[in-house]
């Protein structure tokens, strides 16, 4: 697919855009493909309709999250997700275009995976310190905010501490981002809770506009950024069923695959399997059939 716009950024999983026109400039077009990545690799095998499950969970979990940020004096980077061009209909947003900030904003309200792993290490996920006793899948006494670095290209995000962020943005901006991200995580986890799904962990980037204050960017809560569990069998002490991408990760790991060497193909049935996950958190969150 070639779009006759200047390419900005290609990650892992979307391409970016530069959508600026004289008359409305500074606009971004992300275009979201059904690659899929585990443990920061692309794998050689689609994922089909990710991409436009990805988008289409964003563009309603903007809408969704809208009162929360403007209770907090923000907004989200979305334009519209349906004034794009033809080829990449359902599977782009047209955005403004933000200076990011330079940290992941994660908000964990269970304990799982690298939270887990810190925790059972040191008590504590970064400077929260934790009670005695919790396991995988435990549900915090509170959300807490565990950011990290946004690393480049090829690089691994590195676990910070709130004191880190201040020296990164200053005090003022990062109590702000972690007030907002957990916030947005509270809301997001009794949305979640309402269609019978635990929203164990999310990740949030933020930018602003030139004088303005915080907006939501990139795409969120999506299977991608966030660990999704069915409530109904939600039970600590080891991992939980999900929606995100650990079905794909632990078929990785019994394939013997070292992690260094090419990923391998995917086999078809896996596909189907880790489509259907996307799919069903999409129907299953928004209430709506995918088509
Ligand atoms: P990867 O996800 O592969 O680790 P990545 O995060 O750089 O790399 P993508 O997530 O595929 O790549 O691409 C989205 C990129 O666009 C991210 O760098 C993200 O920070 C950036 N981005 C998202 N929304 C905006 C926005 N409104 N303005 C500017 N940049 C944005
Ligand atoms: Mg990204």
């Amino acid at each position: 697919m070639t779009l006759d716009l200047p390419l900005v950024a290609r990650g892992k999983v979307r391409e970016v855009y530069d959508a600026s026109t004289p008359a409305a400039p500074d606009r971004l077009l992300l275009v979201a493909s059904d690659r899929i990545s585990a443990y920061d690799v692309v794998l050689p095998t689609p994922i089909p309709d990710k991409g436009r499950v990805l988008t289409a969970l964003s563009v309603w979990w903007f809408d969704q999250l809208a009162p929360v940020l403007a209770a907090h004096g923000a907004s989200s980077h979305l334009i519209s997700a349906t004034d794009v061009p033809a080829e990449v209909t359902g599977r782009a947003m047209l955005v403004r275009r933000l200076a990011m900030e330079p940290v992941e904003c994660v908000a964990r309200g269970y304990l799982s995976g690298s939270g887990t792993v810190e925790y059972e290490r040191s008590g504590a996920i970064r400077d929260v310190v934790l009670p005695e006793g919790l396991v995988e899948g435990s549900r915090l006494p509170a959300p807490v905010f565990t950011p990290s670095t946004k690393a480049e290209a090829g690089q691994h995000d590195e676990p910070i501490t709130f004191d880190q962020v201040v020296g990164l943005v200053g005090a003022p901006r990062a109590e702000a981002l972690r007030e907002l991200t957990l916030a947005l995580y509270r809301a997001a986890a009794a949305i979640a809770a309402d269609a019978g799904l635990i929203l164990a962990d999310t990740k949030f980037e933020f930018g602003r506009l030139p004088g303005g204050g915080l907006v939501l960017g990139d795409e969120v809560l999506t299977p991608d950024s966030s660990r999704f569990w069915p409530a109904a069998t939600w039970s600590p002490g080891t991992a939980q069923p999900s929606y995100d991408k650990q079905y794909v990760r632990d078929w990785l790991t019994r394939s013997g695959w070292d992690r260094k060497s090419p990923p391998p193909e995917l086999p078809d049935d896996v596909v189907a399997a880790t489509r259907e996950r996307y799919v069903t958190a999409y129907e299953q969150l928004t209430g709506r059939r995918f088509t």
